[in-house]
């Protein structure tokens, strides 16, 4: 299995998680990019919405109910794994928003045109940074809002800045 063997999740297991045109279409919402079987569950008591379902057992998948979320992003910096990401294809014409936890420094500037990079680390378009939230209450999680081509919001997912920072 892909995920196993390398950390990149396979097609497959994103298809799973990625919310449906319909609701794309409605504007942000969160993906969880978690597949492994673990005990971890801070995620599930980070929406005020209560879109992120109980917990049964602490091993459990996360599973979201796309409706409530509202994509606002609280739960990205309560995630230790870097898993959750927010996308709103709704936000321009060409381009989607993607917000992603990013925990290097340098951070970026808002302005800042920065590699956009797949789940592999692979450059695969330009990003514009909108946004750089990193207040203490992220948990020292900063989050950075990406202005992103719409054709790679579903994959981009990590940056690396211009200028020779490689993150
Ligand atoms: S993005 Fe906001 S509303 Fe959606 S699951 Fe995360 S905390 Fe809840
Ligand atoms: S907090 Fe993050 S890593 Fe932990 S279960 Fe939730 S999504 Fe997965």
């Amino acid at each position: 299995m892909l995920l196993a063997k390398t950390g990149v999740p396979a097609a497959s297991d994103l298809a799973k998680v990625i919310p449906s045109e319909e609701r794309l279409k409605k504007g942000a919402v969160a993906i969880i990019e978690c597949f492994q079987s673990i005990p971890c569950n801070p995620c599930q008591f980070a929406c005020p919405r209560g879109a992120i379902k109980e917990f049964a057992d602490i091993n459990d998948i996360p599973k979201i109910d796309f409706d409530l979320c509202d994509g606002c992003g609280t739960c990205i910096s309560k995630c230790p794994g870097l898993a959750i990401f927010v996308v709103d294809a709704t936000y321009g014409a060409e381009e989607a928003l993607v917000k992603i936890p990013y925990e290097f420094l340098p951070l970026p500037a808002k302005g800042d045109r920065v590699a956009g990079l797949n789940r592999e680390g692979k450059e695969v378009c330009e990003a514009e940074v909108v946004r750089v939230q990193s207040a203490k209450g992220l948990d020292k999680t900063p989050i950075i809002w990406l202005s992103v081509p719409k054709d790679y919001m579903m994959e981009v997912r990590h940056i690396r800045l211009k200028g020779g920072a490689v993150s």
